[in-house]
């Protein structure tokens, strides 16, 4: 394990931290006013396709690594485009962890707080911005602020998540972490259908508790309309066994042949990053006859990024499938959130039309009811369930572009849910805003970003800007 601090001391982290600033603020400056600016960045994880041609890349490089962690305030001082990888190494060497880990590695800190991540531990914790102390940002129009949840940008706090960079980048946070045991034990409960499954659910996130134990974990993944397995974990100290789902073994799949298992801490918070879920399955790497002679470095969901981000780049294989007279695909990559009480009939619709299976259940519940999170509100008295589904669907000749994409958005505002803006979206503008809170936003972006040198969002995450 490293621990990936800037410099050795905090008070020499900070300087460095302050140089790196001070450079990043002149290189803003001198970019084109005429031209939009994106992060340059070696890794991401959003999937809508993006016109990079057209932005100027901002170097951010400098803003990778930990200032410090605190273990008797349980909190980490990181910059803004530190790996969660690299922040779990640093935090786990101090028995702590942030309260959310989003399951891919290359995740940024900044990248889950403007995005929306979410994990197991959503049932109690929220999204990762819920556990920001406070955070410095570079804003469209050059200055580097500090915001906190009550000072003289409160607004930019509360209106940050679900920006998804358009009002500014985040170069510094504070964030609270958790206490940590060395071992996750897992329980793998089968239930046959999305009302036992929903039940499941209410019964965990009001109790935090399942059949009289508690419960630090809360997920489950849907195989079919009657094969829904719930998996709850608890930190423990010790462990009887290990199991290794980094190697020849492949975690979701033990999902549904087992009842019970153990992991670190560590393997725990990676389990779908080695199989991407289980999306690795599409490239080959689950094959018995390859499996076996993959080293673990490659099983890896920024490697498998690499690969799909080639084909989408030289088209080979779609080329290749209308060679064979297969009909044309759609991609259907989300992650929406429902009502738990609803969550029935979206899989009933999502079985019904489109077809995708499995989908990944992640509950969330906002953690602190009295704050208004204003670009992704959610009703903070509702238990609401993520479903992730990553796949792609056959199109008939009379369906419009996006279709099933448009049908998914549609289901989800009738049933009260929001969906997540780092994939294709179709919103018509006025829908989009007011699903958004575009009355908000557009203060927002007169108060930090007014001369519109950072896209703004609907031209980001709809039109793909
Ligand atoms: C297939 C797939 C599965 C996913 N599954 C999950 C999941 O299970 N759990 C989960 O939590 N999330 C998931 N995500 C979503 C992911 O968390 C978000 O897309 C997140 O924003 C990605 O962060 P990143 O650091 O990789 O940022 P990038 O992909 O580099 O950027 C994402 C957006 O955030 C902006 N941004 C990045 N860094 C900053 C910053 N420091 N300040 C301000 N803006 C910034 C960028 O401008 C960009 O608009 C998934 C995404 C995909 C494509």
């Amino acid at each position: 394990m490293t621990e990936r601090l800037i410099a050795p001391s905090t008070l020499g982290a900070r300087a460095v931290y302050q140089v790196a600033v001070d450079r990043l603020r002149s290189q803003y400056r001198a970019l084109s006013e005429d031209e939009p600016v994106r992060l340059a960045k070696k890794t991401s994880n959003l999937f809508r396709m993006r016109d990079a041609n057209r932005a100027q890349g901002l170097d951010v490089s400098a803003f990778s690594g930990v200032i410090e962690v605190d273990p008797v305030n349980r909190t980490a001082d990181v910059l803004g485009m530190t790996t969660y990888e690299d922040l779990v190494d640093a935090t786990l060497r101090h028995g702590l962890m942030p309260m959310v880990v989003p399951e891919l590695k290359t995740i940024t800190l900044g990248g889950a707080v403007t995005g929306l991540g979410i994990e197991s531990t959503s049932f109690r914790h929220g999204c990762p911005h819920e556990s920001v102390i406070d955070f410095d940002v570079l804003t469209g129009d050059g200055r580097v602020l500090t915001v906190t949840p009550n000072g003289p940008h409160a607004d930019l706090f509360t209106g940050f998540p679900n920006s998804y960079g358009t009002l500014g980048y985040a170069l510094r946070l504070r964030i609270e972490l958790a206490p940590v045991k060395p071992f996750v034990a897992l329980e793998h409960y089968p239930v046959q259908s999305a009302q036992d499954a929903a039940s499941t659910i209410r019964e965990v996130t009001q109790t935090r508790a399942h059949r009289g134990r508690p419960v630090d974990f809360l997920d489950g993944v849907v195989f079919s309309h009657d094969r829904i397995i719930i998996t709850v974990g608890r930190f423990v100290d010790e462990a009887p066994y290990l199991s290794d789902y980094t190697r020849a073994k492949i975690y979701y799949k033990s999902l549904e042949q087992r009842s019970s298992d153990y992991l670190t801490i560590r393997d725990y918070l990676w389990r779908w990053d080695t199989d991407w879920f289980w999306c690795s399955r599409a490239l080959g790497v689950q094959h018995r006859m390859v499996r076996p002679f993959l080293p673990r470095r490659l099983l890896r969901s920024d490697v498998y990024w690499k690969m799909v981000g080639f084909e989408r780049r030289h088209g080979w294989k779609s080329g290749w499938d209308a060679k064979r007279g297969l009909a044309p695909r759609e991609a259907v990559i989300q992650d929406v959130e429902v009502p738990v009480d609803r969550l029935a009939e979206f899989l009933a619709f999502f079985h019904e039309e489109i077809g995708i299976a499995p989908l990944w259940l992640c509950p969330l519940r906002q953690r602190n009811p009295d704050v208004t999170w204003d670009l992704y509100a959610l009703d903070a008295s509702t238990t609401y369930v993520n479903l992730g589904f990553w796949s792609s669907v056959e199109t008939k000749p009379a369906q419009r572009e996006g279709h099933h994409n448009r049908r998914i958005e549609e289901v989800v505002a009738e049933l009260g849910g929001r969906k997540s803006l780092y994939s294709s979206s179709y919103y018509e503008p006025d829908n989009f805003w007011s699903v958004y809170n575009g009355a908000q936003y557009a203060l927002l972006k007169k108060q930090y970003d007014p001369r519109g040198r950072l896209l703004d969002l609907y031209d980001k995450s709809v039109r793909g800007r």
